[in-house]
């Protein structure tokens, strides 16, 4: 038995072909190209001509463990299977947050041999654009104050600001903080606080925005706080939209990379899905339906989370839908909402795995409420029995539910051949796309919406202040926008201890905020944070530098 290779070391083994060749293979012209490097590339939209007619699927997942199930690695190795099977297809991902690679659930570049590379670049500091939209927030949040030293002429009133600071690192010590301290010269004192990057609105904003115009009137429309007489202040008030374009320009350029079988890439934008929307960004994804036929993409999370809102946002945003849907799921997901503890996940257990089943039934019959009619890939961990196999078979079977076996990890596209298959077999199909809910609908409507057809809950309670956020959203005629859930990944409920399928629940809302350059309210659920903190064993104690100056330990 040898210890199998991590996914850092099969990362770092792979052969990579310059990103200019890649960049050949997918057709986009020298002029559209932009070189960091050997094997990364920023592209400009603007110069691939074009209409977006590529069709997108989608892939999701059953509320996971801690670890991911896999749809990064699902995602990268479908479209390794799909350019097997001679498709034009591209993979469309997200652009990792330090938060969890330094620390508990890892990087998201896939893994074991479906990963995009270079792995440790992608995971790490990449082309920058996770610091560049830190130091947007984080500019915006300097104007504001300097705005109220310098005299305040909006009367914002220090109280009200909601525009907080931004850091891409899980740091709890940071949720609150008091600024301006040390007299006057030092600034106004005030309550403020830190959210992850990734939660940012600048990082919806950047992801959501069709083009740099539409970046910049995004950005000018975000709400930072409100005046002594309760009145919004908006970014354009303060005319400060054009410096922030200015400091995301290069970063809104998708960036190109490949798969470790040459299956080009774009990885661009990573907004969380508990926390956030959960989706690549819009211009990469229309930028990817350009070039290819096929743009295989991931949305975060479970399809209560990141799937819900690839729907209700994102496509409703771009003006497309997903032609098809896979559903990840694995035994051992499976088998932690049966009701087996994290340490027993890898022992045989028919019973549990069978008790766990519901979940990914309600996740099925979520993506069946938009229209679609989902392929289930069950990703195979090398501790699955061929009984604990048979038990998903028979269950697809008999339920005639669309399953495939994937083996991505260990074999690459070659593992994703039957799921392609699957693929290609419902892109054949016409499918019948439908919004869950309409954004005329009430605020209370829209949440109960998702929380009924989604969640499977019963309803929501909102809160005392909740319920004045919304009379001042509905007074200000902002209640027509989608909504952005802000929930726990691992329930169906707002509660991260009821596993499996839980019925008769109820939602509470704590707050909802308006964000109005994103073009969504969100609405924070449970106990949710904006900001994480690092588990008691962060993934960084494993990282370390080798004595050849080569990273190890990096998962
Ligand atoms: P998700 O996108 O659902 O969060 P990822 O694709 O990022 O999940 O995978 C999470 C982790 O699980 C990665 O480290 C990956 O290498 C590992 N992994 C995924 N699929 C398998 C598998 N079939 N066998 C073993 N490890 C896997």
């Amino acid at each position: 038995f040898t210890k199998p290779l991590t996914d850092l070391e099969i990362a770092t083994k792979a052969k990579l072909k310059p990103i200019t060749d890649i960049a050949d293979s997918a057709k986009i012209p020298f002029e559209a190209l932009e070189q960091y490097g050997k094997y990364k590339a920023k592209i400009d939209a603007t110069k691939i001509i074009g209409k977006p007619t590529g069709k997108v699927v989608l892939v999701t997942a059953t509320s996971p463990t801690p670890a991911g199930e896999g749809k990064s690695t699902v995602t990268v190795g479908l479209a390794d299977a799909l350019n097997q099977l001679k498709q034009k297809v591209m993979v469309a991902l997200r652009e990792p947050s330090l938060g969890p690679v330094m620390g508990i659930k890892g990087g998201a570049t896939g893994g074991g041999y479906a990963q995009v590379v270079p792995m440790e670049d992608i995971n790490l500091h990449f082309t920058g654009d996770l610091h560049a939209i830190t130091t947007a927030n984080n500019a915006l949040a300097a104007l504001i104050d300097n705005h109220i030293y310098q005299g305040n002429e909006l009367k914002v009133d220090p109280r009200r600001i909601i525009w907080k600071r931004v850091l891409d690192i899980n740091d709890r010590a940071l949720r609150k903080v008091v600024l301006g301290l040390g007299g006057p010269v030092q600034g106004v004192p005030r309550e403020d606080g830190f959210d992850i990057t990734v939660a940012s609105e600048i990082m919806a904003v950047f992801c959501l925005a069709t083009s740099l115009e539409n970046l910049k009137e995004r950005l000018a429309n975000i709400v930072i706080g409100y005046t002594y007489s309760k009145e919004p202040v908006f970014v354009r008030d303060l005319g400060v939209e054009g410096a922030l374009t200015v400091l995301l320009k290069d970063a809104f350029k998708p960036n190109l990379v490949q798969t470790i079988e040459g299956t080009p890439a774009l990885v661009h934008g990573g907004p969380f899905a508990n926390i956030a929307h959960g989706c690549n960004s819009i211009i990469a994804t229309q930028t990817a339906r350009k070039l290819a036929d096929i743009v295989v993409t991931e949305a975060g999370f479970g399809a209560d989370l990141g799937a819900e809102k690839f729907m209700n946002i994102k496509a409703r945003q771009g003006s497309f839908a997903p032609s098809a849907v896979v559903v990840v799921t694995t035994i051992r997901a499976l088998k932690m909402h049966g009701g087996v503890e994290k340490s027993a996940l890898s022992t045989e257990n028919v019973v549990a795995l069978k008790k766990g089943i519901p979940n990914l039934e309600k996740h099925l019959d979520t993506i069946r409420n938009f229209g679609i009619e989902p392929i289930v890939a069950l990703n195979r961990f090398i501790t699955d029995t061929e009984q604990e196999i048979d038990v998903i078979l028979n269950w697809a079977k008999d339920n005639n539910i669309r399953i495939a076996r994937t083996n991505v990890w260990e074999e690459g596209g070659k593992g994703g051949l039957e799921l392609a298959r699957q693929v290609l077999e419902v892109l054949e199909q016409p499918q019948q796309f439908t919004s869950l809910y309409e954004v005329s609908n009430t605020i209370e409507q829209k949440i109960t919406t998702i929380v009924q057809k989604v969640y499977g809950g019963e309803g929501v309670q909102f809160t005392e202040q909740a319920k004045k956020q919304i009379a001042q959203i509905k007074k200000f005629g902002w209640d027509v926008l989608p909504i952005c859930m802000a929930k726990t990944q691992y329930s169906l409920s707002d509660q991260p201890h009821l596993l499996g399928r839980p019925e008769g629940f109820t939602i509470t809302v704590r707050e909802i905020i308006p964000k109005l350059g994103a073009g969504f309210l969100v609405c924070l659920t449970g106990e949710i944070m904006t900001m994480p903190g690092l588990p008691k064993e962060p993934a960084a104690l494993a990282m370390d530098i080798n004595k050849n100056g080569e990273t190890i330990g990096l998962f």
